[in-house]
């Protein structure tokens, strides 16, 4: 029967085995960001608009046309959210997090939302893990946060990865650079398409990361902002080049690097890799230092990155580092041969439970065929049987369905059976 509703396209369902090896993905990822000292922020799946015109831009990608936006009931304009940093901001504004004298370290973690095109690692609700480092920051800082990137491209054995890497200058050098890349974009604007040139005018930067090869060509002789950087943006980026250089971390650069959201300054990288196809990237970040500003909040230095976790899966995939599928969710399962052994299954059930075993129960009778095929289904390591026998005896028969060896144990000591099935393997 073909159901009649399906999953919203762009949105998938994560089944089981995948779904606690995709929840292992995630936490693995989160915990090299623990060891960096950040410390989780639960935030809202949804936030005002505004929110994020104000942060991401009006005229990216992203708000112009990929958010999930609508009113509630009380009129109210709201959109889920499309990535983390705005919201993270706006708590750390609300709540006062914020402190000009010290760092503080947050990370989030969660589905975000875009309406996409669908292709392979691009989805309409996909899920990040990112990171944000607020405070008065050094060139030291942004080298820190790349590093910890780079640990989970080594841990995870991500396979051919680039870190590519870039300056955006600041509010002092980019009106001045924006101006001689607008005046280089019109005198080729015979070059370009459609995009780039509706680009040229609203968000000039963004031409730069056209995908359309006719265009790409025409930029590489465009005016490149690491040519234009003040000396403050300059000294900023050669001190993040030789962090890099210092811990040996290696990178390329690249002047197209301009990234999707308009709050970045002065460094902005990618993690891309060869293994992914079309969407190369899987993580990506950069400092944002005057976005705290924009949002109410102190003036304060930024730097965040966020990575994808269907991304970071497809590349563990490729790369064999995938967390294996658990073998036995249900480590036994009870069943009762008869209808009036039912309770007695129940309370078994109830107390291998109590004493930390993942236990299941079948309870509809019928032939030991069937148990043996529930129990295969569970994905039970024992079947344990109470037959008419064994309810006048107290006791119940355990079959390890692997090796076949079956035991006679007494009801009423429980914990044993239990111990037996922790030792076993399996
Ligand atoms: P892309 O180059 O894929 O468009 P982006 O520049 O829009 O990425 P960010 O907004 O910086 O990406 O998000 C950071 C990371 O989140 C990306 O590197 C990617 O791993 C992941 N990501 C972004 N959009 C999607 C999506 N639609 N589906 C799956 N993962 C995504
Ligand atoms: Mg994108």
């Amino acid at each position: 029967m073909e159901p009649s509703i399906r999953a919203p396209r762009g949105i998938k369902d994560v089944l089981p085995p995948d779904a606690s090896r995709f929840e292992a993905v995630l936490k693995e990822a989160e915990s090299v960001l623990s060891l960096g000292g950040f410390q989780k922020v639960l935030l809202p799946l949804f936030e005002s608009t505004a929110l994020f015109a104000r942060s991401i831009g009006g005229a990216t990608d992203i708000v112009e046309k990929e958010m999930y936006t609508f009113l509630d009931k009380g009129g109210d304009q709201y959109s889920l959210r499309p990535e983390g940093t705005a919201s993270l901001l706006r708590a750390a504004i609300e709540h006062r997090l914020l402190d000009p004298s010290r760092i503080i370290r947050l990370a989030y973690s969660g589905p975000m939302f875009r309406h996409e095109r669908p292709q392979a690692g691009r989805l309409r609700q996909f899920t990040q893990i990112g990171a944000e480092v607020l405070g008065p920051l050094t060139p030291a800082d942004d080298v820190d946060l790349i590093s910890l990137i780079h640990r989970m491209a080594i841990d995870f054995s991500i396979p051919s990865w680039t870190l590519i890497l870039n300056s955006l200058g600041c509010p002092l050098c980019r009106p001045a650079y924006r101006e001689t890349l607008v005046a280089y974009l019109v005198k080729n604007a015979a070059s370009l398409c459609e995009t780039c040139h509706r680009r040229t005018a609203q968000n000039p930067l963004r031409v730069l990361d056209c995908k359309v090869p006719s265009c790409q060509e025409a930029l590489e002789q465009a005016p490149r902002i690491t040519e234009h950087l003040c000396t403050r943006s300059r000294n900023h980026f050669e001190d993040v080049k030789m962090g890099l250089d210092g811990l040996g971390i290696p990178y390329v650069l690249s002047h197209r690097l301009v990234r999707g959201l308009d709050y970045y300054t002065e460094t902005t990288f990618e993690f891309v890799s060869d293994a992914l196809g079309a969407q190369s990237t899987w993580a990506a970040g950069g400092r944002y230092d005057g976005l705290t500003a924009e949002l109410g909040g102190p003036d304060l230095p930024g730097i965040g990155f966020a990575a994808g976790i269907e991304r970071l899966w497809l590349l563990r995939e490729k790369a064999g580092t995938l967390p294996d599928p658990e073998k036995h969710p249900v480590r036994i399962m009870v069943f009762p041969m008869e209808t009036n052994g039912r309770v007695a299954a129940l309370d078994l059930v109830r107390k291998l439970r109590n004493a930390g075993v993942p236990a299941s129960g079948h309870f509809s009778g019928g032939k030991i065929k069937s148990a043996f095929r529930q129990a295969e289904r569970d994905g039970a390591l024992f079947l344990a049987i109470l037959g008419e026998d064994e309810l006048r005896s107290g006791t119940v028969q355990v079959k390890n369905l692997e090796t076949g060896e079956q035991c006679s144990w007494p009801l009423n000591d429980v914990k044993k059976i239990a111990d037996m099935i922790r030792e076993s393997g399996g």
